[in-house]
């Protein structure tokens, strides 16, 4: 698979916050600065589902997908970047306008096939779909082993430093899992569950890393969610605008500032032992704050 500008990737010192006094160091590996649209994590998901996709001579690819969903854009920017077709299956009916993201997946070529949410919940593939032999089918958000070794693969940005921590936002569990798979055995990884009362996402990440992997030391926090999937508030949306005024980092309000807020509310709660080193992962999903009314955010 082609790959995106991962030169752009860094890894930035934050000096914003409250950890200085425990000699806590804090860092930010800025993922979200390989692409616009194929934003931060997700490329990393896809990439070897496209590899194999590739391998195996098949021109599409189908996955499915909310109306504000990263994953459904970066698999359309990824797909025209590779000469690959591809199809959205979009939870919902078709709205009268489409939202920035499924538009944004349009101009890349992605036909949208919109179902009813009840069939989504099932995954029912509309059956003309189902049985076309040219389509490889990716599962929502890219989980999955194949997006799980991608997910590994972000490891190499930042292996030679040595964190004790490695922080993240959990959608699926895939980004986590490959962390965990990448990390040494002295590391902490530690998720931060942006959707409610996901209490059987540990197990997921259990089902995914198998065998491998489950010596390392991880968590999922559930108590930075705001609510579930895409909710927030006031103090959320402050947050950001206050992390980026200091840092001139922004974030998105789905994923990497709930994860930013836990990070920065469990530090000042002394959850890290002083001396901590911790990386905090920048996974992207910034095209998802076009969702928010203008003005919301100062960036
Ligand atoms: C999809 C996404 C995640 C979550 O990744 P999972 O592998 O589904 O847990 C985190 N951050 C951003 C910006 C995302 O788009």
């Amino acid at each position: 698979m082609n790959p995106v500008n991962s030169e752009h990737i860094n890894l930035d010192r934050l000096e914003f916050g409250a950890q200085d006094k425990n000699n806590i160091s804090l860092y930010l590996l800025r993922l979200d600065k390989i692409h616009p649209e194929i934003s931060g994590n997700k490329w990393f998901k896809l990439r070897f589902y496209l590899d194999d996709a590739i391998a195996q001579n098949k021109q599409t690819i189908a996955t499915l997908g909310g109306a504000w969903s990263n994953h459904i854009l970066a698999t359309a920017a990824a797909c025209k970047l590779n000469g690959l077709h591809s199809i959205g299956i979009i939870r919902g009916e078709r709205p009268h306008d489409l939202s920035y993201t499924l538009k944004k997946a349009t101009e890349y070529g992605m036909n949208l096939i919109f179902i009813p949410r009840s069939e989504y919940k099932q995954k029912i593939m509309p059956p003309d779909l189902a049985s076309r032999e040219d389509v490889y089918l990716i599962d929502e958000g890219g989980y999955g082993e194949k997006g799980m070794l991608g997910a590994a693969t972000i490891a190499e940005f930042y292996k030679q430093q040595k964190f004790t921590h490695i922080c993240c936002a959990v959608g699926t569990g895939t980004m986590m899992a490959g962390l965990i798979k990448a990390s040494g055995p002295l590391q902490q990884i530690l998720g931060i569950s942006v959707l409610k009362n996901n209490w059987s996402i540990e197990k997921e990440i259990k089902a995914l890393l198998g065998e491998n992997g489950q010596h390392i030391r991880y968590s999922v926090n559930h108590n930075y969610h705001f609510g579930g999937y895409a909710k927030y508030n006031d103090s959320l949306i402050a947050f950001m605008n206050d992390f980026y005024r200091h840092t001139q980092v922004p974030t998105d309000f789905v994923y990497t500032a709930k994860m930013v807020y836990g990070v920065y509310a469990l530090l000042e709660r002394n959850f890290f032992p002083p001396g901590s080193r911790i990386l905090l992962i920048h996974s992207g999903g910034l095209q998802g704050n076009n969702s928010l009314l203008h003005e919301t955010l100062i960036f």
